[in-house]
């Protein structure tokens, strides 16, 4: 898209989200691309912020982390997030924030994810950018009565 385009789509989360700063994007003869997947997801998340997707004003990381895995949460869901990590495929990190990053076994389940790159997780929270339900993430690792 034109470099225009991508400033007024942008304008907004820029602020709250270095991610969307002109100086962070690949452009190229006045336009910016999208030529990774990482980009392509940029992209999308920023035309679902500008349609209205109930994103408000809150940076991408944060709408992403939307489950916010505590230690009480976890223990009272009986989540063995020991054991889960130890189970996951192709984790790498953590980035500067904090991020791992490696195959959802959600995804896997459904022959998905072959680039292991869809799950991301911190000390305090879990998702995965094919928005799998955190349940369907952590399935098999935690107590299904408690949930
Ligand atoms: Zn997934």
């Amino acid at each position: 898209m034109s470099v225009w385009d991508f400033l007024e789509l942008s304008e907004e989360l820029a602020k709250s989200d270095k991610r969307y700063l002109l100086s962070n994007q690949d452009v190229e003869g006045g336009r910016v691309k999208f030529r990774t997947q990482e980009r392509l997801r940029l992209l999308q998340d920023l035309l679902n912020h500008h349609n209205g997707n109930g994103a408000g004003n809150l940076s991408v990381a944060r709408i992403e982390a939307r489950e916010i895995v505590t230690e009480e949460f976890s223990a009272k869901i009986g989540f063995d997030r020991k054991a889960w990590e130890a189970s996951l495929v192709g984790i790498k990190g953590p980035n500067q924030k904090g991020i791992y990053q490696g195959q959802c076994p959600s995804c896997a389940a459904r022959g998905g994810d072959t680039g292991h790159d869809h799950l991301a997780y911190t000390s305090d929270a879990i998702w995965c950018h094919a928005k799998c339900s955190f349940f369907d993430i952590i399935a098999g690792y935690y107590k299904e009565a408690n949930r």
